[in-house]
């Protein structure tokens, strides 16, 4: 038999095929489920010819990677577990021929800074999904301006965005510091800050249309107008409570769900979001049949629904929910309290909700969630709830990573969140059925992604409740980490990653709706109301802050 040399194998043919695949995804005739897919391919013949290498040829090509590839580190900030998108753009990345360092989630600034001096990386990409990730990334350009980097930045996750990366990080890192938008975008941007012809090019432009950025989100901010908070307060949404008066529940306390049947969830799925965590656009069922996605869409679905079965039968994750419906009403306008029982006396808790500054026509209110609750004399309640289908995941996923497998270990995690979001829907549904008892039809599940129910489920982090920092409190009242197991960061966000939190309005006129940004009067309002700082209060709401 002839003896070829597995160097040879790895640099030649697989390398050439990877590029091949780096292309066609490229140019829009691959998508990226595919790309991952080979990623699989690529990593397992690596793996399987690893043995039949010198020592020192074996740390040349893991990863895929021949001696001299450039090298990009990548990480979730501290404080945050979300993980899919980061992962998706190492693949992508190791397939077009980058040596990927990844340093999974919750990374400290000094990790990062260290590691990218330590591995001499040619660049860095900051992940993260909730908001307070957004100050961690100004954190980590404040450090390595200070420690005088000159490593490009990247900076990506779903509540990132190019204004945010102009007008909040850029300024602190005079080196280049480029949003991406998603994992396709990747590729040409790091491609072109690592060309030696394209760089300068490249980021010229890009501060050119930063500072453009900057320059029209300031313009925007002038012209913008905010009342002041006692106005707001004034002009807020009124519900006549005795004409409609609040729902009163069927039953009040806390109620818990472990285990809770995985199949039972299946059905409340919502696909949607699904594809768009591989970057494929459209609308489920639809999507099966679009002209240019639909048979990749068909391939991924198939795949997830196979998975879905062995997560079912086999039970490799558990899911576990708690539910509370409890005696509140606002108080002071804006928050709202919680009661141990009928009498009202004794105080359980208390939230507090942020109020629409922003400028609005004669005649139209500013919203505050505080405005779906009565005031005392009207008995009212207010729902809480958690769920998780998260455990079990991290375990099968370093499975997965052991055996090469990211497609199956990122399709585990999106299918992970799938079902959390379903128990969330699934678990609104009992609320409204059984436990608050005030919903009699059964909806279908089109109707209820639609959200055609009466009632609203708002989670914190979201438009009509930006302050991450109301979680600890439904935590304590709802006794979430007892209950299922879910924990908060530093950051607050929610372990393991596949989990949903947030409140029950019952109310029919309850609905959601955007704070938007608000003035510094209402901030140290709240702030003193919280019993924090106002400095403590303006780190926390960041993005939602008028000035
Ligand atoms: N079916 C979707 C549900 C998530 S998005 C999925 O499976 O991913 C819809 C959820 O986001 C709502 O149930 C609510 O919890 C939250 N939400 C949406 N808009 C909101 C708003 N303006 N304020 C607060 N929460 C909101």
């Amino acid at each position: 038999m002839q003896y070829v040399d597995p160097v040879l194998v790895i640099e030649g043919p697989l390398m050439a095929g990877m590029n091949v695949v780096g292309d066609l995804f490229g140019s829009g005739k691959m998508f990226l489920p595919q790309v991952v897919k080979s990623a699989r391919v690529m990593k397992r013949a690596v793996a399987y010819l690893e043995p039949f290498l010198q020592e020192k040829k074996a740390a040349q090509v893991i990863g895929t990677q021949k001696e001299g590839a450039k090298k990009v580190l990548l990480a979730t900030v501290k404080g945050d577990v979300h993980d899919i998108g980061k992962n998706i753009v190492g693949v992508i990345l190791a397939c077009n021929g980058w040596q990927v360092i990844d340093l999974g989630v919750m990374v400290q600034s000094a990790t990062i800074l260290k590691t990218a001096r330590e591995m001499k990386v040619d660049i860095i990409g900051l992940s993260g999904l909730i908001t307070p990730s957004l100050d961690e990334m100004v954190h980590v350009a404040k450090e390595m301006e200070r420690e005088g980097f000159e490593t490009p930045l990247l900076i990506g996750g779903a509540t990132t965005s190019r204004v945010h990366t102009a007008v909040k990080i850029a300024p602190h890192y005079s080196k280049p510091v480029v949003h991406v938008i998603d994992a396709s975008r990747s590729v040409p941007v790091v491609s072109n800050l690592l060309s030696d012809n394209e760089r300068a090019r490249f980021e010229g432009e890009v501060k050119e249309e930063y500072a453009k950025v900057r320059n029209q989100y300031e313009g925007h901010q002038r012209e913008k107008e905010y009342v002041p908070l006692e106005e707001a307060r004034a002009k807020k949404f009124t519900i006549d409570f005795a004409a409609e008066p609040p729902v009163a529940p069927k039953s009040t306390g806390i109620f818990t769900y472990r285990n809770y049947p995985l199949a039972e969830l299946v059905p409340y799925i919502d696909w949607t979001p699904f594809f768009m965590a591989w970057e494929l656009a459209g609308k489920f069922p639809r999507i099966l049949e679009d002209e240019v996605v639909g048979k990749q869409a068909t391939q991924l679905y198939a795949d997830a629904q196979q998975m879905l079965d062995r997560i079912v039968q086999e039970q490799w994750i558990q899911a576990h929910g708690v539910a509370g419906i409890l005696p509140a009403n606002t108080v002071a306008h804006d928050d709202i309290e919680i009661y141990a029982d009928a009498s009202r006396t004794k105080l359980l808790g208390r939230f507090h909700t942020l109020r629409q500054q922003s400028k609005k026509a004669p005649g139209v209110p500013y919203l505050a969630l505080a405005d779906f609750i009565a005031p005392a004399g009207t008995p009212d309640f207010l729902g809480g709830f958690a769920v998780s289908a998260g455990h079990g995941v991290d375990e099968r996923v370093k499975r997965f990573e052991a055996a090469h497998d990211d497609y199956s270990a990122i399709l585990l995690k999106a299918l992970a969140d799938r079902l959390a979001e379903a128990f969330a829907e699934k678990l609104h549904e009992v609320v409204r059925q059984e436990l608050w008892g005030y919903e009699t039809v059964r909806l279908s599940n089109e109707q209820l992604i639609k959200e055609e129910y009466q009632g609203i489920r708002p989670a914190p982090g979201y438009p009509a409740c930006p302050d991450h920092t109301e979680k600890p409190e439904l935590f304590r009242l709802l006794d979430v980490t007892k209950h299922t197991g879910i924990t908060l960061t530093e950051s607050l966000a929610m372990s393991p990653a596949a989990a949903v939190s947030g409140w029950y309005f019952a109310h029919p006129r309850s609905k959601y709706f955007g704070v938007g940004r608000v003035a510094r009067d209402q901030v140290e309002d709240l702030a003193r109301r919280k019993g924090e700082g106002t400095e403590w209060m303006e780190r926390w709401l960041g993005s939602n802050l008028a000035y």
